[in-house]
């Protein structure tokens, strides 16, 4: 458990000392300004609501154990400042502990992963049932019990696809690795399956449709527009605005290393280079209070004492610093502001924003010398100007939202910035075609549910949203039967990533508490990087499939031989030791191949997948069923051939030859719904390349070195005999590709 003592007066400092001497701990102790504090325990409690913080509870006695006076590690602090002294780390901390009681719990499986556990326990079931069967008929033809039962066994394991849900593990931890090295980190392996169903992607404009790269472009004062080379920093009111964009600002630009918000970077930028100091400025006038910027109040405002003065700067999106503006700045003059001057700034800032600029209005007003500032302060302001920013689009934000909507995925666009300012930029890139298309958050503030399910159709930008905006769109679009993403950066963007089925939090810019609620983490925070994920999930589920596709239409091949053996009266064709060889060598690298075929764009022609829609579909349940019959066809005729030739242990040999190797040649069927032979893809994977080079070499040792015959149950084969097994297991590669050109032709 950690102790942490809130405030951070000097006169605190040697208090802090001595707690840290009784707790034998070292500590780092900050003097600065205590500030009212809020912390996000939502990591081990659940509750997304901020946990006020005692202040100033350093005199006297520190209430240890008292959860006003804790923070715990894991946790985070939302609002405000303060001091802390740790007292436990590692295991000793409530996280620690919660981490070793993690160890005796397992992972979640993924939906995909239960619903194959489900199909594999029904069809263990069948086939246990089958294999009892075979038993008996070998045994009532009066076979030896011991070899009928090792049969039927060996059977049931070949049969049973066990390895399905460890394939579907492996596959999907290559996939997230290669999405992780594509800048999307997946945090939950369901956000894998899930992205494939995404047909809605509500998306942060800010950093992730634009290059959140700002440059000051234009101020507004005393009603005058001036482009940012011409400022004259003599001027008083254009200082002046200039300086309070300097003092109420965060970010720091050290020899070319810019820390901090790049709307607040931009402001400093201009400064220096219009030959400002930034740090003398800000040692003149240093911050004695401050209420810090937060995206629901769309405000920041601190205290500095000008001229003896005590001032508090305000800066903030235009519309909410007009609301709370009383007077106006007019030369040196300062008077009551009239509706013509607020018609006036407000004229300017739709002209600003419809050139897609990002526009930020300053204002000020004496404050009492003594008080900390609060956010009722905050009213009754003097308007000063506005200074309006170029943040261009990402240059890949077009194509990637062409290439949504081609994939029939919606892009909405949320954001806090300005209605005319988004629509601008999502105009640009595509998201909109006409402004009927942007809303306000307000607008649907007083809407119902039910009327919100009906309206998100109809819009594709949403301005000036909370967070709670977000999660009621999110919801909207959930129940109109949509898989929904979700981007957020902000501490109360959580609930959203966590209603959404894909939340994404930006790695760059966002806090810890987004990445934590958040399914996928974005380390370049590129709109673009999330139409990728989508694409990668697609692939990965359609790689599953093939990969499942090929598993279960090879052991259903093996089971007709065998039941069309017991019907006929004919000899078992396979030893125990043959099934067992194709289960564990032949079987499980090429599945593992298919999981990591080469990638597609071609996923993206196709609408996204319905969520609830089972993997095995009739459809996929069909092409298993006919491409088992062909290999097993084959495997009787082999067996037949050998069989006639020298009796049943080379029909046994041909039989488990050509099952194997026609498996491996099915490998190739399974790459794609669609034909492969004569294309490139048919040589596009080289782990396909390398797991058909070891099966052949593997079963063709198996069937020429003399050596191994009573080892495998096998006759050793000449050449020819070699020939006719690779010749009756090459023919299912033809014609199941033949099959696969007619049903294309078909569902044409
Ligand atoms: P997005 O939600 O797409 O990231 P955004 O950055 O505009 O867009 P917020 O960060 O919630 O969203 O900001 C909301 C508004 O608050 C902005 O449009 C701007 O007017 C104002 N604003 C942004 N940053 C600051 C800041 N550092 N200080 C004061 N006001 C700010």
């Amino acid at each position: 458990m950690s102790v942490v003592i809130i405030g951070g007066h000097d006169r605190m400092v040697s208090q802090y000392k001595k707690i840290c001497k009784n707790y034998n701990c070292k500590a780092k102790v900050f003097t600065q300004m205590s500030a009212s504090l809020k912390v996000d325990e939502s990591a081990l409690t659940g509750e997304s609501l901020g946990v006020e913080k005692m202040t100033d509870a350093i005199e006297g006695e520190v209430p240890l154990g008292d959860r006003t006076n804790m923070v715990y590690s894991g946790s985070f602090v939302t609002y405000g400042r303060g001091s802390f002294v740790v007292t436990g780390i590692g295991m000793e901390t409530e996280v620690g502990k919660i981490a070793s009681l993690l160890k005796t719990t397992s992972e979640k499986k993924t939906p995909l992963q239960v619903n194959l556990d489900q199909f594999g326990q029904k069809l263990s079931i069948i086939i246990l049932v089958f294999c009892g069967i075979l038993f008996g008929i070998n045994v009532f033809r009066g076979g030896n019990i011991g070899d009928a039962f090792l049969f039927a066994v060996a059977l049931a394991v070949a049969a049973i696809p066990e390895a399905l849900s460890s394939i579907v593990t492996i596959v999907l931890s290559f996939g997230t690795q290669k999405m992780a090295k594509e800048h999307a980190i997946i945090r939950k392996l369901q956000a894998v399956e899930g992205l494939g169903s995404v047909s809605i992607i509500c998306s942060d404009k800010t950093g992730t449709l634009t290059q959140n790269k700002m440059t000051v472009e234009q101020y507004y004062v005393n009603e005058t527009v001036i482009p940012a080379d011409k400022i004259d920093v003599k001027d008083s009111e254009q200082e002046k605005l200039m300086y309070f964009s300097i003092l109420c600002n965060d970010s720091t630009n050290v020899d070319g290393v810019e820390i901090g918000d790049p709307t607040e970077t931009a402001l400093i930028n201009l400064g220096s280079k219009l030959g400002l100091d930034i740090q003398k400025i800000r040692g003149e006038y240093p911050r004695e209070s401050e209420n810090p910027f937060d995206s629901d109040r769309k405000l920041m405002s601190t205290k500095h004492t000008i001229d003896e003065t005590p001032i508090m700067v305000v800066k903030g999106a235009v519309d909410v610093i007009m609301g709370r503006t009383a007077s106006i700045q007019c030369g040196d003059e300062v008077r009551a502001i009239t509706p013509e001057d607020i018609e006036k700034i407000e004229a300017q800032n739709q002209s600003f924003s419809r050139e897609g600029l990002r526009v930020l209005g300053f204002a000020y007003k004496a404050v009492s010398a003594e008080e900390e500032l609060s956010l009722e302060d905050e009213n009754n302001l003097t308007f000063l100007g506005l200074i309006a920013m170029m943040d261009p689009p990402r240059e890949e934000s077009k194509a990637a939202v062409e290439e949504c909507i081609k994939a029939g995925i919606r892009p909405v666009m949320i954001t806090g910035d300005h209605k005319i300012t988004a629509a601008a930029i999502a105009k640009r890139i595509g998201i909109l075609k006409d402004l009927s298309e942007a809303c306000e958050g307000a607008e649907i503030e007083n809407m119902s549910d039910e009327e919100l399910r009906g309206f998100v159709p109809k819009i594709s930008v949403y301005a000036r949203v909370s967070p709670e905006h977000k999660i009621r769109i999110v919801r909207a679009w959930q129940e109109r039967g949509n898989i929904v993403s979700m981007t957020g950066d902000g501490v109360n963007d959580a609930p959203a990533l966590k209603q959404a089925d894909i939340g994404v939090a930006m790695g760059v810019t966002g806090t810890e508490v987004a990445k934590d609620a958040a399914a996928m983490v974005l380390t370049d925070d590129n709109f673009a990087t999330i139409v990728k994920a989508v694409e990668n999930g697609r692939n990965l589920y359609r790689n599953i499939k093939y990969a499942i596709q090929f598993l279960l239409s090879g052991n259903f091949g093996a089971i007709l031989a065998v039941l069309y053996a017991s019907i006929a009266g004919l000899p078992v064709p396979f030893a125990p030791v043959h099934l067992l060889f194709i289960n564990l060598l032949t079987d499980s690298l090429p599945a593992i191949a298919l999981g990591v075929e080469p990638h597609t764009s071609d996923v993206m022609n196709e609408k996204p997948r319905p969520a609830d829609e089972s993997i095995l579909t009739k459809d996929f349940l069909s092409k298993i069923g006919l491409e088992g019959l062909v290999i097993g066809v084959m495997t009787m005729i082999s067996f037949l051939t050998g069989y006639h030739q020298d009796g049943a242990l080379l029909g046994s040999t041909y039989a488990f030859g050509t099952l194997c190797l026609a498996r491996l040649f099915h490998g190739y069927n399974c790459k794609s719904d669609h034909p492969v032979i004569f294309t490139k893809r048919f040589f596009n994977n080289k782990w396909m390349q390398g797991a058909f080079a070891l099966g052949a070499i593997l079963i063709t040792a198996v069937l020429t070195i003399p050596g191994l015959h009573q080892v495998f149950k096998v006759e050793t084969l000449n050449f020819e005999q070699l020939g006719t097994v690779y010749l009756y297991a090459f023919a299912c590669f033809p014609i199941i590709q033949l099959l696969k050109w007619v049903r294309g032709k078909l569902s044409e």
